[in-house]
């Protein structure tokens, strides 16, 4: 992914428009890249404490509600991949359980 790429999620990201696959990208990049995260934080922030300004959480730091949210998302991808690897696990476990019954078959 390019920096204009990048750029260009911050805001879906900050929505929360991405798909799983926009988002691991998106991730993989912000974490790799100093300006792109700078961006990011700038434009999250921003957010936060647009959104701040009824009141609610005043206290919270706004450095932290940047990493907490990378933090969700992260762990959004991560199930996701998880799920992945387990129906690809499986599959691979039926096509060897048809191989074995072929395999019976043949030889008895
Ligand atoms: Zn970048």
């Amino acid at each position: 992914m390019t920096c204009k790429e990048a750029e260009q999620m911050v805001m879906p990201y900050i929505n929360d428009g991405l798909t799983d696959k926009e988002l691991s990208a998106f991730l993989d990049h912000i974490y790799e890249c100093t300006s792109c995260y700078e961006e990011l934080e700038i434009y999250y922030t921003l957010y936060a404490g647009l959104s701040q300004l009824d009141g609610e959480n005043e206290e919270q730091d706004m450095h932290n509600l940047l990493q907490e949210a990378l933090h969700m998302s992260e762990m959004r991808v991560r199930r996701r991949r998880a799920f992945n690897a387990y129906y690809v696990l499986s599959q691979v476990l039926a096509m060897l359980a048809l191989a074995v019954i072929m395999i019976m078959e043949i030889i008895r």
